[in-house]
């Protein structure tokens, strides 16, 4: 396995200025974790927010943005429900399928489904939540984002 050494504050950055005018100022602190054959990423906070990435993966610098850029959605996509993420499964997974029809939106469709397409079975637990690389194709495909 090739370890890529990827700044990832700095892609943060990139996506912000790039794909999330509205974050532009916003306290975003990127956290990178190590946690060996996991791809962790998340986002927490309100008014202040974390986005943690796990250090430890072999994706590719698309995919990469991808996850970020699906990160960086759920602070655009936060509301009160979120509250219930962890305690309501179809509430999670609603806001997981929102948010990443968000981050397909904003052109990261190809990493996401790369994504997925290598992971699926490896985050079989958590896959349930998420659009799948099908889902993916064809929601870009019908927005004209693929
Ligand atoms: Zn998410």
């Amino acid at each position: 396995m090739s370890k890529q050494k990827y700044n990832h504050p700095k892609i943060v950055d990139a996506l912000i200025e790039k794909s999330f005018p509205e974050l532009k100022g916003k306290k975003i602190f990127v956290f990178e974790i190590w946690m060996p054959k996991k791809y962790t990423a998340g986002v927490t906070g309100l008014g202040i927010y974390f986005v943690t990435i796990n250090k430890d993966h072999s994706g590719t610098l698309g995919e990469l943005k991808a996850v970020l850029a699906h990160e960086l959605c759920h602070i655009i996509t936060l509301g009160p429900r979120n509250i219930l993420y962890w305690f309501n499964k179809k509430i999670r997974r609603d806001i997981e399928r929102e948010t990443d029809k968000e981050a397909i939106r904003r052109g990261y469709a190809r990493g996401l489904y790369g994504f997925w397409k290598k992971n699926k079975r490896r985050y079989s637990k958590i896959s349930q939540y998420y659009l799948s690389p099908e889902e993916i194709r064809s929601y870009a495909k019908e927005i004209g984002k693929w």
